[in-house]
């Protein structure tokens, strides 16, 4: 059976979303997913308590967006505080010591702080490629150079809606081909690994993008 899992949502445990947890899950579930990834930045917080609250009809993947040397990098699957300012090279050690994998997203961003890629990166244990992020912009041309990047690697390409509201929870998403029933948090990060996966999204709307700009303030 596939799984639609959003493998980069924001909580009001990062920065700059004010996202209740609660909200995850209430929109997760309106949008047809069937997991999430919590991925705040810098903070295995609230990532934490939603896991420890297992919501019903909700698989949730703890995970963190960490701000490194060269730019954002996600771990999923994470449990620890993966601590900001080193190098990717260190931060994919540190991220694979709590038994999780380190993803590249919205790679090429410049008004993300994106990493730009290069091939010594798969020497490090990078494991996959963020190539839908619908915040991403120009979405099109930010999910090809993704793409491509990802194939000369030949790294598995993941999907995320990189949500910092509400509304938008959904909007990119991985499917996790051929899942079992009941799937363990390891079942779905073993499939990541293995690149049975499938990125989908689309971009943020522009009326959800100024419901976003206005929310920050
Ligand atoms: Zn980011
Ligand atoms: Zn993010």
């Amino acid at each position: 059976m596939p799984l639609k899992i959003d493998l980069h949502v924001h909580t009001c445990y990062s920065h700059d979303c004010t996202t209740s947890l609660k909200e995850v899950v209430l929109y997760a579930k309106r949008n047809g997913l069937d997991g999430v990834a919590i991925t705040d930045h810098n903070t295995v917080e609230g990532a934490l308590k939603l896991v420890k609250r297992k919501p019903r009809g909700l698989i949730v993947i703890p995970g963190i967006e960490v701000s490194t040397q060269q730019g954002h990098l996600l771990g999923l699957n994470v449990k620890t505080l993966i601590p900001p300012n080193f190098s990717i090279k260190k931060t994919i050690e540190l991220i694979h010591e709590d038994g999780g994998i380190a993803v590249i997203p919205h790679p090429f961003a410049f008004i993300k702080e994106g990493i730009r890629p290069n091939k010594n990166f798969k020497s490090y244990g990078l494991d996959a490629i963020e190539v839908a992020n619908s915040s991403n912009f120009p979405f099109f041309i930010m999910s090809y150079l993704a793409s491509r990047f990802a194939e000369n690697m030949n790294l598995p390409k993941t999907g995320g809606s990189d949500s910092h509201i509400p509304d938008t929870i959904g909007l990119a998403y991985t499917i996790i081909e051929n899942a079992k029933a009941d799937p363990e948090t390891d079942d779905i990060i073993q499939a990541i690994k293995e690149g049975m996966i499938v990125p989908v999204g689309k971009a943020i709307p522009w009326m959800l993008r100024l419901k976003k700009m206005f929310k920050k303030r």
